[in-house]
């Protein structure tokens, strides 16, 4: 076996583990582009993150070897069920609640993220009766070949990563690829908005060969919401406002985990019980404290406008947002009008403080630049009442002053514990 990575030599976590590797058997090569190994392989794998211009990728080709992802390799390697999830928003949540679902009801489960544990990991590891929830990215779909899963779940469809699929058509196309080998025994979940996204994108309707199970507001989809409440076949399963988490983004993601789970054939209680009790992903809209009745939220993951548009749209108002960072030279300006209405105040901070200064500069709620998130807590916490939100939710990336935006999310927790 031959392991290849571009990446230099010094990097700490790649020596680490190209130290592993070495020492389990491994042929490693660091700071090397792959092509000339390409000669002595019979098959490349490749991570999500080598895109597919990558020398050893395209030599490999060039020579006719099959180049498989990671997750087709784990997929082919485990004999256990699989359940996928993809979508442009909303996998981690909807992958975490799933698997919440599945313990709640006794079902043995295994859930694999797009970051953390790789689905290769498990193999020998897993007795066979565990189900596998995993997130698929659209990077790693492209990159799959048999993979079929029992179940699959699409949850939606919006231009997103355009910069390495090249056209929404592609991206699409990647998306559906979680339905191309599923037969007439499994299923696939999509929502009723699906077909109207896929004609946007001008990509025809698949063969969908699965039973198809459908989530939205519509009175034809399988798992729908009427009067308040989630319907499952016609029968009441829990009040929209039991949710554990707050938001019309996250009654998608908890529609999509039901339909998922009740398709499989897990029980009602334990359902209605997990879609209640899920606490919900760290960093994504996630609780930190309530402090003299001011409820402090951490939503660092919010790296973009329009994850910054979901966080407001979750409260009727009250809000005192703290945002910035690094800037993605994206139009901040969407912003204004949800700023305008759901916002007591704006603290900004980091780089791009100036940037959405300007963007928001005319609406009527008053907006500082704090300089750091240290300042910002401290502001808001002065300005806040009871019965208020002070939302982390920054619109921006986070390394003009972390590592990422967990490191964010993190010590915006501690600010707020340690007050
Ligand atoms: P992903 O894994 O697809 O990036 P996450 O579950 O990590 O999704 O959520 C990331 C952000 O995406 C959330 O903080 C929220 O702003 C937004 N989001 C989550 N679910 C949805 C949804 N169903 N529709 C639109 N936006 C969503």
């Amino acid at each position: 076996m031959i392991g290849c990575d571009a990446g230099p030599a010094d990097a700490p976590a790649l020596g680490e583990a190209a130290g592993r590797l070495s020492r389990a058997g491994v042929e490693v090569h660091l700071d090397a582009s792959g092509d000339a190994l390409a000669a002595r392989a019979g098959t490349l794998i490749k991570s999500p993150g080598v895109p597919d211009h990558a020398p050893a990728v395209v030599a490999a080709r060039a020579r006719g070897l099959p180049v498989l992802g990671e997750l087709e390799l784990a997929w082919r390697l485990l004999p256990n069920e699989f359940l996928a999830v993809t979508g442009t928003n909303g996998k981690t949540t909807t992958t975490e609640w799933i698997g919440h679902i599945h313990r709640e009801a006794g079902a043995p489960v295994a859930v694999i993220g797009n970051v953390g544990t790789a689905a290769s990991s498990l193999i020998g590891k897993l007795a066979p009766e565990v189900t596998v929830v995993c997130e698929a990215s659209s990077f790693q779909l492209e990159d799959t070949e048999a993979f079929a899963p029992e179940v699959a779940v699409l949850l939606n469809l919006a231009p997103d990563h355009l910069d390495r699929h090249g056209t929404f058509e592609a991206y699409v196309q990647a998306k559906l690829r979680i339905f191309e080998n599923q037969d007439g025994g499994d299923i696939a979940v999509v929502s009723e908005t699906t077909p109207e996204a896929l004609s946007r994108a001008g990509v025809d309707q698949p063969y969908w060969r699965a039973r198809r199970v459908t989530f939205g507001e519509g009175s034809r989809a399988t798992l729908r919401v009427r009067e308040g409440r989630l319907w499952w076949r016609g029968q009441p399963l829990l009040c929209a406002k039991e949710l554990s988490l707050p938001g019309a983004h996250n009654r998608c993601n908890a529609m999509a985990a039901a339909a998922a789970c009740l398709a499989r054939g897990l029980d009602f209680g334990p359902v209605a019980a997990g879609l209640k009790s899920f606490p919900g992903v760290a960093h994504r809209l996630e609780p930190v404290a309530t402090r003299g009745g001011v409820a402090y939220v951490n939503d660092s993951k919010a790296t973009n406008v329009q994850s910054t548009l979901v966080a407001l749209e979750a409260y009727a108002g009250g809000v005192h947002l703290i945002a910035g960072g690094r800037s993605k030279r994206q139009d901040f300006t969407p912003l204004a009008p949800l700023v305008g209405s759901r916002c007591r105040a704006v603290y900004l901070i980091g780089e791009a403080a100036g940037e959405l200064m300007v963007a928001l500069g005319r609406i009527r709620v008053p907006i500082r630049q704090v300089g750091d998130l240290e300042r910002a807590v401290a502001a808001a916490r002065a300005a806040a009442k009871p019965g208020e939100v002070v939302l982390l939710s920054p619109a921006c990336a986070s390394y003009d002053a972390y590592r990422n935006f967990e490191a964010r999310g993190d010590h915006f927790r501690a600010l707020v514990e340690d007050a």
